[in-house]
């Protein structure tokens, strides 16, 4: 019998309420009340996602002293090149609005300086302390206030529902919702809109140790995978060098702050040596966050960690009242995984932080399949092979509300059109059929060497040969979860939504293994022990893959548009002004 499913008609769907589904929502509403706009979250409203978690903030040129110039030119050094010019210039061209916006229509306050002026950080990466903060919980406040608007205008919300895939309309010609399944019931549904934006964040979270949001599992990458959606730089990952080490506990991987470095805390390893005298003797911890996260690894990899796969950051030497006083927030933080930071040496790994890669986007957001708008970390294109720190919650504010913009536009003059319900049918009974019950495999151990495969073969040191392999494990792995079921009934079966989670994530990590194999160089955040080395005359391509007609996966590359500005001008430019990337030693939290 074909399973029953509500059909929920809307205009605008939104998947995600990070912070660009929630820009998205608010500047659609307002370009259009009369548009009917549908929210929908995995997690909970202003709960969810990775923009609720931004420590350290947004970048934005403010100051009369900076300049759009300056931030684009740090953007794209960040990024190596690798970025694509014309959304990193969009990225800092209207930055700076969407701050003016958070704080004078969305209700944001931001810390000030004595004069009243919004007060700027510096970070890593930057030539001018243009980083836009509240303390070190900015993005609480920015999801707070933003949820807050949702609430107050007509936009209907159904939190703890997943999307499970996008539908096409009949003829496969553009995409005309998605399936949803509401994790509380476990029951279907069927949005069908005019325009779909998906906003569910990405998120390295099939990485062993990650610092990602535990409600994201790339389900936004690998459904526009499946829907013929093109995804560029997928194998640019980027590891923090210190997450914290605490067991089984969730609160492992979680961030401490880079000005740990910066204030003059040291790396020891297993035998308590100060190894990053062995990778950069000069700069020492204070090493950019590529460097000290590889460096960390390669310790670890060569017996040279501590006893739970880990290195230490000693803070004591600059005492504990130092310690307390300006890092009361990670003190904390350690206090309550049993640790002392201010006084003892504390366990830390190299934890998988952000993907600059994603699906393909105009300016307004737009993918290659028509009515398909994606924004925040779902896209690519913007950073390159490294984001900066306080790039990544001003792209998801800057492109969720083009997104908005760009769909509230669109949808008067584009058709509800009727979807593709044998698809739709056949989403729905692949996922009861996960809830076998007993008798097929498990999930969690699929995880678990899941987790343990991408960070050995796909981390932040790799070769073909570990590539190779571990596509065949891969291969492997997937074939084991789509057999694997849950136990027990639908309603909140946390099971249930492991075994879609795995699924999604092993399919993105074939996408990153691909790419990662494509790329024959290192640059940025990707690194090949067998071709260490940049090549610009070869790679300033991007590595894009897409569900090819017979359904395996393409691989293929484009070249780099150097619209604006090519990498030896930017040197000369950064020689005269700048510092390099490279040179700036203080660097701040993320
Ligand atoms: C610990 C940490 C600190 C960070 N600090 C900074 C910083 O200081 N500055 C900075 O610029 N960046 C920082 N970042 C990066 C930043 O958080 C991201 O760049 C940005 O917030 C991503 O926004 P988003 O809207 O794309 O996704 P998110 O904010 O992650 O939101 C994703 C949303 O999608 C929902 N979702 C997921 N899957 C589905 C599904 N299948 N169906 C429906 N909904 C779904 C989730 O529930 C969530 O609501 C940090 C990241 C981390 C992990």
């Amino acid at each position: 019998m074909t399973e029953p499913y509500e059909i929920v008609e809307t205009d605008l769907l939104i998947l995600g309420s990070g912070g660009a589904g929630l820009f998205a929502a608010l500047h659609a509403f307002d370009a259009n009340p009369r548009l009917a706009i549908t929210l929908v979250v995995k997690g909970l409203l202003g709960k969810s996602g990775c923009t609720r978690m931004v420590q350290g903030g947004y970048n934005a040129v403010l100051d009369p002293r900076d300049s759009l110039e300056k931030h684009f030119l740090d953007t794209l050094r960040g990024g190596q090149f690798l970025n694509d010019q014309e959304l990193a210039w969009t990225l800092v061209a209207e930055a700076p609005r969407r701050i003016v916006e958070l704080e004078n229509q969305v209700g944001c306050f931001f810390d000030r300086r004595p004069d009243g002026r919004i007060h700027q950080k510096a970070f890593a990466g930057q030539s001018f302390d243009r980083t836009v903060h509240k303390g070190d919980l900015t993005g609480q406040e920015i999801v707070g206030r933003l949820t807050e608007q949702v609430y107050a205008r007509q936009i209907r919300l159904l939190e703890e529902h997943r999307a499970l895939e996008l539908l096409s309309d009949r003829s496969g010609g553009r995409i005309a919702g998605a399936v949803l399944l509401d994790i509380r019931t476990g029951r279907f549904a069927v949005a069908q809109a005019r325009a779909t934006l998906l906003a569910t964040g990405g998120g390295p979270t099939m990485y062993r140790i990650t610092a990602a949001s535990a409600d994201k599992s790339t389900d936004g990458m690998a459904m526009a995978y499946r829907a013929g959606a093109e995804l560029c730089d997928m194998e640019m990952v980027q590891f923090h060098p210190t997450g914290l080490l605490a067991g089984p506990s969730l609160i492992s991987g979680t961030v401490l702050e880079e000005g740990l470095r910066g204030a003059g805390g040291y790396l020891l390893n297993g035998r308590g040596e100060r190894f990053m005298a062995r990778y950069d003797p000069v700069r020492m911890e204070r090493a950019t966050r590529d460097i000290v996260a590889r460096s960390s690894y390669l310790e670890i990899r060569e017996g040279r960690g501590t006893k739970h796969g880990g290195v230490l950051i000693d803070m004591s030497h600059l005492g504990p009242e130092f310690v307390e006083r300006h890092f009361g927030g990670m003190c904390e933080r350690c206090r309550d995984v049993g640790f002392d930071l201010a006084r003892q040496p504390v366990e830390v790994s190299p934890t998988a932080h952000y993907m600059m890669g994603g699906a393909r986007i105009t300016l307004d957001g737009r993918s290659n399949r028509e009515g398909l708008f994606v924004a925040g970390e779902d896209a690519g294109g913007v950073h390159g092979a490294n984001r900066l720190g306080g790039n990544g919650v001003a792209d998801s504010c800057v492109f969720g509300a083009r997104a908005g913009d760009a769909m509230a536009a669109a949808a008067p003059g584009a058709p509800r059109s009727a979807f593709d319900e044998a698809i739709a049918a056949a989403v729905i009974a692949e996922t009861l059929a996960a809830l076998g019950g007993p008798g097929g495999e498990e999930i969690y151990p699929i995880r678990d060497e899941m987790r343990h495969l991408t960070w050995d073969a796909l981390g932040l040191v790799r070769n073909a040969r570990d590539l190779e392999t571990a596509l065949a494990a891969l291969a492997a792995l997937r074939g084991r979860a789509a057999r694997a079921t849950a136990r027990g009934g639908r309603r909140y079966n946390l099971e249930w939504m492991d075994i879609l989670n795995v699924r999604n994530q092993l399919l993105v990590s074939e996408m990153i293994a691909r790419s990662a194999l494509a790329r024959e160089e290192s640059r940025g955040s990707h690194y090949r022990e067998d071709f260490p080395a940049a090549n610009d005359r070869a790679w300033l391509r991007n590595v894009c893959v897409r569900r090819a007609a017979d359904g395996d996966m393409a691989v293929f590359t484009r070249p780099v548009a150097l619209s604006r500005l090519r990498p030896e001008e930017a040197e000369r430019l950064a020689g005269v002004g700048a510092p390099r990337t490279a040179d700036l030693t203080v660097p701040e939290d993320e």
